[in-house]
This record gives C-alpha cells, structure tokens and sequence, in this order.
C-alpha cells in the first residue's frame, strides 16, 4: 500500500498544504493547493503538480473556516481521495520557532504542543497560527500522527558567538538570542550540494534565500555557523515589507520622540519597510526593476549593497570562500539582481559567466572563477515530507 504525506504550511489568513506520495526512493508531489480567505470568504482549491485545477470549494462571504476548519476540509478532502488503496501516513508541519530545545524535527504529542505554544511569544506573528491547525488534528484526527518542522533548528550548530546578543546573559537564559529562520530552505540547500558540486558541499559556502522574506546563511560542509536572521524574521537584509537590520536606537527614538507604541513599530518594520518603504512604489522585485523611478532604484541598491557587505561578513565568519548558491523567488529567477551581486563581489574571487546567468544555468560562474556560483531551487515542502516520512517510518 502506497503511503501518503501531507505537508501543512498556516499563516494568519490562509493554510496551504502539498500531498507527497511516498515512493520509496522518492518522494512524489502529487497535489497541492489552499484554503484562502480563513476569516473572510473562504475559498479551497487543490491542483495537480502541473497546475491543473483538480478541486474547488468556496464558502460564502462572511463564514469563518478558521484554522480549524479549514484543516478538517483539507484532511477530509485527500482521504476521501484514496480510492487506490493509498493511506495518509501523517501530517509534516512548517513550524517558524523551535526554540532554544528543539534542534530537530519532532513528532507533536499534547505535552509537545504545549511546550510549542511557550514559544508564542517569539514569534506572535506566525507561532499561533502554525500550531493551530496541529491543535485541531490532534483533537480530530489523532491516530494521525504529526510532525513539527521548525525554520530554526537547522541553526543551532552555530557557534555560541553567533547566537549571542552582547546583552546581559540573563536575557540570553530567557531566550534573547539569534535563532536564525529559513532553516528548512538552507537544510534543502544543503541536501541536495553533494549532487551538485563536492566543494560546495563539503567547503564554505554562503546561501542567499531572496524572496518576499531574504537571509543568508553561511555553511561550514553543510552546516549552519552563522546567518543574517537572528532574535525575529527582521533582522539582516532589507526584503520585501520588512526593514531588515536597524540601529536599536531608532526605535527607542520612534517610541519616545514619534509616539509610536510596539504595535506601531511592528507594523512599520514588518509591513512597511523593505523594498516598499524605500521605494514606495512596491515589494515586488519585478515591478521595481520594471520601473524607472529614482526610488525603485534606490531601493535595489539597498537592497543589491546589503547583499554585498552580508556577503564580507558571512565570509569573515567561515573564514574564506568557496562557493555561493542563490535560492527563492529573486534568487532564482532574477540574472539581473545575481549579476549585480557577483560583480559586487568580484573581490572576493567571483566571475560570472553572464551567458549561463541569463540562460538559468545551475553553475553561473566562469570556468575561471575562484568561488563557484549556483542556483538551485529551493524546496522546502520536500524537506518538511521528508523529516516526516523518516520520523514515521524509523
Ligand atoms: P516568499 O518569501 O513569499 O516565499 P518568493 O520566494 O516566492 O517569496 O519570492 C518572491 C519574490 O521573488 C518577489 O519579490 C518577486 O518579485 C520575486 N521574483 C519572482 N520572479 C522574479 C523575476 N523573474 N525577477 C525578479 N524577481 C522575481
């Protein structure tokens, strides 16, 4: 009988889900879809792997599906899909916080879930809403086993001095330290490099995850020793919506000199910085590399310069480099952003080769070029299907 994963990613207003068959030496994507407008006006929709519409559903405006019936909906629509014998094996969860204790995947029982939830506080945003649905499936479905994946714990081989704040340690014993996110992305990343290329694999190699949300991540062999993500989702580079890195004065001058409260605070560096903030016109990279507006430049420079002083201090932080791998939906789709970042960093031993670049190669360094360049699609669902498939099946 053939063994089914489902693969849960909830935010605030929508949950979306990739259904994995297990094949045994693969892991096959054989659906995908959503359940948007939670609170709103609901609506499901799942798709073939190719994009083809396979089901829909939508509830009138003014019903609440919330994260617990919007789960149900999804659980009950894939079994009900089993006609050939398959059965769902478990649920694989993206969880952002792991906390300081969960340097793994974990399977998710009442007494997990609890201490899942004392990490609210670090990540209100999205904490919440991630364990909501695992809540439910637990009540509901709970011969369905479960699995909580964290976009933390791939960081927790960094050293001590890159988890740190100069902070009083006290504040680090209550959890004030550099978590570091995407972890689940940069595991990818590093899974796949020894297909790719040995040195990759095994050297120092620098991830750039650049989409909505963008962070770098330095690897020593595969693992994680330092990234640009700290204490929130906030910290390092500008993205789309969110400022990245500040000076901590200017916060203390927004609350005492400009009135603003911590809502206001969080809703400016989260939602209304980044690429919008600066330039005013959008946080999608497309529309500003479109545009001819002195903002939407400045805002790619930033955004561009960033990169390029990461990029010195990441490689600082490995102590030399060997190769860089651009990943997310800028990374990998944008030749004009990789050119203007590998020709930054022209310094550090990187030559581009501009015709592989532009035709979407995997390698796009020149033959000559010290520090090899890649881009790989990341695939986080696929690392999530396969933590869960190996913690229930061992
Ligand atoms: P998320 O963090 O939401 O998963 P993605 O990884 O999907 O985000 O990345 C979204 C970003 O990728 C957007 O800024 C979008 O403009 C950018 N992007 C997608 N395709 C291109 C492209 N061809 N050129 C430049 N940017 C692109």
């Amino acid at each position: 009988m053939t063994s089914a994963i489902l693969v849960v990613n909830a935010g605030s207003s929508s949950i979306k889900f990739s259904l994995f068959m297990d094949r045994s030496d693969t892991l096959d994507l054989t659906v995908r879809g959503h359940v948007e407008g939670l609170f709103t006006a609901p609506r499901f929709v799942s798709k073939a792997p190719d994009g083809t519409v396979k089901s829909e559903k939508s509830w009138p405006a003014g019903d609440v599906l919330g994260h617990a019936g919007a789960i149900d909906h999804i659980i009950g629509h894939l079994r009900s899909g089993f006609g050939d014998g398959s059965r769902l094996l478990g649920i694989g969860h993206r969880v952002v916080h792991g906390g300081k204790a969960f340097k793994a995947p974990v399977r998710v029982d009442a007494r997990v879930l609890s201490h899942l939830e004392a990490f609210i506080p670090l990540a209100p945003l999205h904490q919440p809403h991630n364990l909501a649905p695992i809540r439910r499936a637990l009540e509901r479905v709970p011969d369905l086993p479960q699995v909580a994946c964290f976009d933390t714990s791939f960081h927790r081989t960094q050293p001590a001095v890159a988890q740190t704040f100069a902070l009083p340690a006290g504040l680090r014993e209550a959890g004030v330290m550099r978590y570091g996110f995407h972890g689940l992305s940069y595991e990818y990343i590093a899974s796949v490099l020894p297909a790719i290329d040995p040195v990759a694999a095994n050297g120092r190699t620098i991830v750039l995850h650049l989409g909505n949300g963008a962070s770098m991540c330095a690897l020593a062999a595969g693992r994680s020793v330092d990234s640009t993500m700290g204490f929130t989702a906030v910290e390092g580079l500008p993205m789309g919506t969110r400022s990245g890195s500040l000076d901590p004065g200017v916060i203390l001058y927004l609350k005492d000199q400009l009135a603003m409260d911590a809502r206001d605070i969080e809703d400016l560096i989260y939602n209304k910085s980044g690429l919008l903030g600066v330039s005013g016109i959008s946080s999608d990279m497309r529309t500003l590399l479109a545009s001819e507006e002195p903002q939407a430049k400045l805002a790619i420079d930033l955004f561009v310069y960033r990169i390029r002083c990461w990029l010195g201090a990441l490689t600082a932080a490995l102590g030399g480099l060997d190769a860089v791998v651009f990943t997310a939906g800028i990374g990998e789709n944008s030749p004009e952003i990789r050119s203007r970042v590998c020709s930054d960093a022209g310094w550090l031993g990187i030559k581009m080769d501009d015709a592989a670049n532009v035709a979407g190669h995997e390698r796009i360094s020149a033959g000559t070029s010290r520090v090899a360049v890649f881009v790989v699609p990341t695939n986080e669902e696929l690392m999530i299907a396969r933590h869960a498939r190996r913690l229930l099946t061992q």
